[in-house]
């Protein structure tokens, strides 16, 4: 087989799509968020990000620096081992208290990044229970889907956030078989919440486990920062917790958090836990650092929502077509592959804003977007270049305006 012509072959078929992914070359700038430097045809730009999901700029809070600086200076680069072999560092300790107490659980759990722990933590619990069945609703993410699958068990779909389907589907299955329930807070790519409290109670009725990804909610909701069920008073209804320390949190690495004895198990059975190397240390600490700050400082969490609220009604003056929902992503839906990445292209190349074009399969066909996600320090300024810089290419691509502006 001619194995180079096969690769070429099928990135074509990508590119005759419009699907193909290019990635900004950029240097994001510390104490200048959400500015970066583009390195574009050997030349450099100035731009504004408006698609981090550093939802924060926690990534470059001072005090999170300063907490890595120091942890550099005294531990050295990386942890040097696994977890069991001599990777353990001090500052994992206090960060998985830190996430313990930040969702009011026994325990908590971290991982290299949030996609192994969905991965990790999905798979080894649902392929240790004995004959179990998972619910999973239909928008969950790729990291929970390939937990999912990589486990093995039995698995049924059941719509996106419908709590009636899901009491169907749970309903057909024999009862006094282990089920367990994964499900998100806050869904990415649509910016919708789940009915948390709802899907709990059909949870309870039949004696399922709940496994909730809150990577888009901790930091962010909740009046610490715990995340959609902390603000809706419902995390002790939760069996796991999952979150990431990469987004509002800024630094990176994912957990879970739950009882003790989950946690154990997971510690003790899951191949994505145990088999690779821990966290550097330095990570760790920024990432304590970041939580205890969302802890007690409401400042960000309000100043963001501020943004979303503006960038919201100036787009939608324009008419501008974005998605509703309740949360502080902004789709704003533009249903065609070319489109969308040539409105995203101009946007860079032309008024140095940068909005990475989301393509299938992160979502369906005919639904390609821009996913606008305002952050506390996006300045009056930046909202009212944005929205003049997409009015002027809406004009241009002949897309259709919501009526709202007519
Ligand atoms: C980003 C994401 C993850 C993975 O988290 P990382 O820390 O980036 O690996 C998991 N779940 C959802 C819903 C996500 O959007």
């Amino acid at each position: 087989m001619d194995y180079e012509h096969f690769f070429r072959d099928q990135l074509d078929g990508l590119r005759a799509e419009g699907r193909y992914r290019v990635f900004a070359d950029l240097e994001r700038k510390a104490g200048a968020f959400p500015r970066a430097t583009r390195h574009h045809d050997s030349q450099v730009q100035d731009v504004t990000v408006w698609c981090s999901n550093d939802y924060l700029g926690m990534g470059q809070n001072p005090k999170v620096l300063e907490a890595m600086h120091e942890a550099l200076a005294k531990c050295g680069a990386g942890a040097g081992g696994t977890r069991n072999i001599s990777g353990t560092n001090h500052y994992h300790v206090l960060l998985e208290q830190e996430l313990a107490d930040l969702h009011q659980k026994e325990a908590a759990l971290i991982f290299t990044s949030g996609y192994v722990s969905n991965w990790a933590a999905l798979s080894t619990l649902t392929s240790r229970l004995p004959n179990c069945v998972v619910l999973s609703d239909a928008a969950n993410h790729a990291s929970m889907i390939e937990g999912i699958r990589h486990g093995g068990a039995e698995c049924r779909i059941f719509a996106h956030n419908d709590v009636a389907d899901l009491d169907r589907k749970l309903s057909a299955i024999e009862p006094g078989r282990p089920k367990l329930i994964a499900f998100e807070s806050v869904y990415s790519m649509d910016g919708d919440i789940a009915p948390i409290k709802e899907l709990c109670d059909v949870a309870d009725a039949h004696g399922a486990m709940t496994y909730l990804d809150e990577v888009h909610a901790v930091g962010l909701y909740g009046p610490r920062g715990g995340g959609i069920a902390e603000r809706e008073g419902l995390m002790d209804r939760i069996t796991v917790i999952e979150g990431t320390l990469a987004k509002a949190f800024g630094v990176m690495g994912g957990y879970v958090a739950g009882s003790a004895a989950m946690c154990d198990f997971i510690r003790s059975f899951a191949s994505g836990f145990i088999f690779t190397t821990a966290l550097p240390p330095a990570i760790a600490a920024g990432a304590r650092v970041s939580i205890q700050h969302l802890k007690q400082s409401e400042f960000e969490r309000a100043r963001h929502q501020n943004r979303v609220a503006r960038v919201r009604k100036e787009l939608t003056a324009l008419g501008i077509p974005c998605l509703e929902n309740e949360s502080h992503i902004i789709p704003v839906m533009v249903g065609d592959p070319v489109k969308c990445k040539m409105i995203s292209d101009w946007l860079l190349d032309n008024y140095g804003i940068y909005i990475q074009p989301i393509n299938y399969p992160t979502v369906p066909r005919g639904t390609e977007r821009l996913r606008i996600t305002p952050s506390p320090f996006h300045t009056d300024d930046d909202i009212a270049k944005l929205s003049t810089a997409l009015s002027e290419l809406w004009s241009r691509c002949a897309l259709s305006r919501s009526s709202v502006a007519a």
